[in-house]
């Protein structure tokens, strides 16, 4: 019989966050996988977990899973424990997950924070339906295209950030979807948690309020500068105001056209137009296909 491959949500700042059945896997188990062992071997120690420890990382990911898979094949169990959050979200976890169950693994969630939730649930805009987006492409052009894509998606858009990027990415924000109602959550559930909501262009003046971006009376920094504010940021956008997924207005065929006029390929415009619209990504396509 394979063992168990538990994926342990763990603190996202403040250690009360972890769960009991989070400390109780961590001790049970064989082996825990961590991003950072580093890391996580602090917060073993702050629960008093003497575990074996390997390391799992974005660099490493494809030549660990087969050998963590193994050891799981072999009867042993272990927890994927990523450096804050729930294993998997926007972090390495996906791989090792996937070849867990192509492995006939049983993976069983251990849930617990994740900053995408918990900035969700405190900005104030809809929580109904909401896409979690992650972090927009480093490259200039690609993020630009992938706002262009967003700019008309109705539900709530989760964002992750680094401190250094966010002056830019606001303003690439407003930029390309307009003027929007935002809620910027930094470092969450720790010491100088902040959240602040509100315009777009609000929420810019404040962050370069805060880092000193504007260097005077000189206007705000340049693209590509590296203006920002310190800390771990979750950004939640507002979702573009009266525009329901299931409008009938909203033509899956004619989004799949502007889609495509912007560059996108058929797939990927006929995949983001069954997003937008709640129709059959295959229909779209093979309609497209006919017209
Ligand atoms: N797996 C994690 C989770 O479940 O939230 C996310 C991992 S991702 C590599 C790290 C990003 O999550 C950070 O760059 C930041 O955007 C966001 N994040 C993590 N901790 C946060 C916090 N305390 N407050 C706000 N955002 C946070």
């Amino acid at each position: 019989m394979p063992g168990y491959l538990y994926i342990v949500a763990t603190p996202i700042g403040n250690l009360e966050d972890i769960t009991l059945r989070a400390i109780r896997i961590l001790k049970e188990v064989d082996f825990i996988a961590a991003e950072d062992t580093r890391h996580t071997q602090k917060l073993l120690s702050h629960f008093d977990i003497h575990k074996n420890l390997t390391s799992y990382h974005d660099h490493n990911k494809e030549e660990k899973a087969p050998v963590i898979v193994t050891r799981l094949l072999e009867g042993q169990s272990a927890a994927l424990v990523s450096d804050a959050g729930t294993p998997g979200i926007s972090d390495p976890g996906y791989f090792l997950i996937n070849t867990a169950i192509e492995n006939r693994i049983p993976v069983i969630p251990i849930p617990g924070p994740t900053a995408a939730i918990a900035a969700l649930s405190i900005s104030g805009l809809p929580t109904d339906a909401f896409v979690f987006e992650g972090f927009l492409p480093s490259k200039r052009s690609q993020k630009l295209s992938r706002l262009e894509l967003l700019k008309s998606e109705p539900h709530t858009i989760i964002l992750y950030e680094a401190p250094h990027k966010i002056f830019n990415t606001l303003q690439d924000i407003r930029e390309v979807m307009g003027e929007r109602r935002v809620s910027l959550s930094r470092e969450l559930t720790k010491i100088h948690e902040k959240t602040m909501r509100g315009n777009i262009s609000d929420i810019i003046k404040a962050v370069e309020s805060i880092s000193g971006a504007s260097g005077g009376d000189t206007g705000p920094p340049p693209q590509g500068s590296s203006a920002g504010i310190r800390g771990e940021i979750t950004l939640v956008i507002e979702g573009l105001a009266g525009e329901p997924a299931q409008a009938p207005s909203a033509d899956p065929l004619a989004i799949l056209e502007d889609l495509m006029r912007e560059g996108f390929s058929r797939k990927t415009a006929s995949a983001e137009a069954a997003r937008i619209t709640g129709m059959s990504r295959k229909e779209i396509y093979n309609a497209s296909l006919k017209k």
